[in-house]
């Protein structure tokens, strides 16, 4: 085993993702087709989708591009790999080789693929991003049936995760209006926002929870099932000092110490996605007690006031996690969402299995 030890880690959960993906298929009445896309946003995508194969609320994966397909076919041999934006021509064989899934929006596309291809249809109900509109969609998806490729259909919505529903019930109503005109497939059109605000849909065999599965959701439907948060980022002290009263610690002298000042040098920075844009306003956890972050956020390392705690170099500071500051304060200090948060989280922070 090499001695070098990474500074951050991301410590991924088994039993909260279990939890998550248990109430949530339970809440959508359906089985799951996880998001595993983006690195399993950010979680690890070998990880994330290994322990999601063998859950018995678990469909398939859903991945965003080719590459990740591929990469995820190749640990989950059996699982149903669905891809959720348009190959290009060359790419259709080896995917369809592999198992993979295939999105189709037109005719042209249904023409195309190979014999040995799974369709899913993609409906675009308003989104206006990928998929055919309602009339074409019929078309299309009657071409796949009668090449024998239509296993499933699909549509996505836009603001799902919204108080006010009006919109998705607009989404929803043209979705199945197409379903209603072809044979029957497995169709899937929630995320988490529709999951946790519908429950079961009539109709839809499955259901693709993102965010939800990894234990976030929006404000006002905090509560609609209990979710557990899967990954707890954390980084060691590398370096202690004083600053005393009147000195400033990082970049652009932007914080002063008013008093004498004990500073605990963390190793994880913008980098490795603690946003720069928290600079003043982060806080951690560290030896069981909220602390502030010193200046500036660096891009490989931040600074921590341990100002009467007993911390020595190799502690850990816990930046999320359960219990802790959530992922969705960090957000809100850097400005974004909980998506970009977790999916910046970057390649040297080490994503270790727990419990
Ligand atoms: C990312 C994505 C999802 C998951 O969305 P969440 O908001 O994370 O639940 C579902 N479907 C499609 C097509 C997506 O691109």
């Amino acid at each position: 085993m090499s001695p070098l030890q990474s500074r951050a880690e991301a410590r991924i959960s088994a039993s909260a993702l279990t939890h998550n993906l248990t109430v949530l298929a339970a809440r959508a009445g359906a089985k799951l087709l996880l998001p595993v896309k983006a690195n399993a946003y950010g979680h690890g995508e070998h990880l994330i989708s290994q322990i999601a194969a063998v859950h018995p609320g678990v469909w398939g994966l859903a991945v965003s591009v080719p590459l990740e397909a591929a990469e995820v076919a190749a640990v989950n041999p059996g699982t149903p790999i669905v891809l959720l934006t348009p190959p290009t021509p060359d790419e259709l064989p080896l995917l369809a080789d592999l198992g993979v899934r295939l999105p189709v929006a037109t005719l042209e596309e249904a023409e195309a693929l190979p014999a040995n291809a799974r369709a899913h249809l993609k409906v675009d109900t308003g989104m206006n991003r990928l998929g055919a509109r309602p009339d074409l969609a019929v078309q299309v998806g009657r071409r796949l049936a009668e090449r024998g490729l239509l296993e499933g259909a699909y549509t996505h919505f836009a603001t799902a995760d919204e108080e006010d529903l009006s919109f998705a019930d607009e989404q929803l109503r043209r979705f199945q209006g197409v379903l209603a005109q072809l044979p029957p497939v497995l169709a899937h059109c929630a995320n988490g926002g529709a999951v946790l605000s519908y429950g079961a849909l009539p109709g839809m065999s499955l259901a693709r929870p993102g965010l939800a599965s990894y234990g976030f959701v929006p404000p006002h439907l905090a509560g609609v099932v209990p979710l557990r948060p899967v990954m707890t980022l954390r980084a060691r002290v590398t370096a202690l000092r004083t600053a005393e009263m009147g000195e400033t610690v990082s970049y652009g002298n932007l914080w002063r110490a008013e008093r004498p000042t004990r500073v605990a040098t963390v190793g994880v920075g913008y980098a490795d996605g603690y946003p720069r844009n928290a600079t003043l306003k982060a806080q951690v956890t560290v030896a069981g007690e909220r602390r502030p972050v010193l200046g500036r956020i660096c891009m490989d390392q931040c600074m921590v006031d341990v100002t009467g705690l007993d911390v020595q170099i190799g502690d850990w500071v816990e930046f999320w996690g359960e219990g802790g500051v959530t992922v969705s304060d960090v957000a809100a200090w850097g400005g974004t969402n909980e998506y970009e948060v977790l999916t910046g989280v970057g390649n040297r922070v080490e994503r270790v299995l727990v419990d």
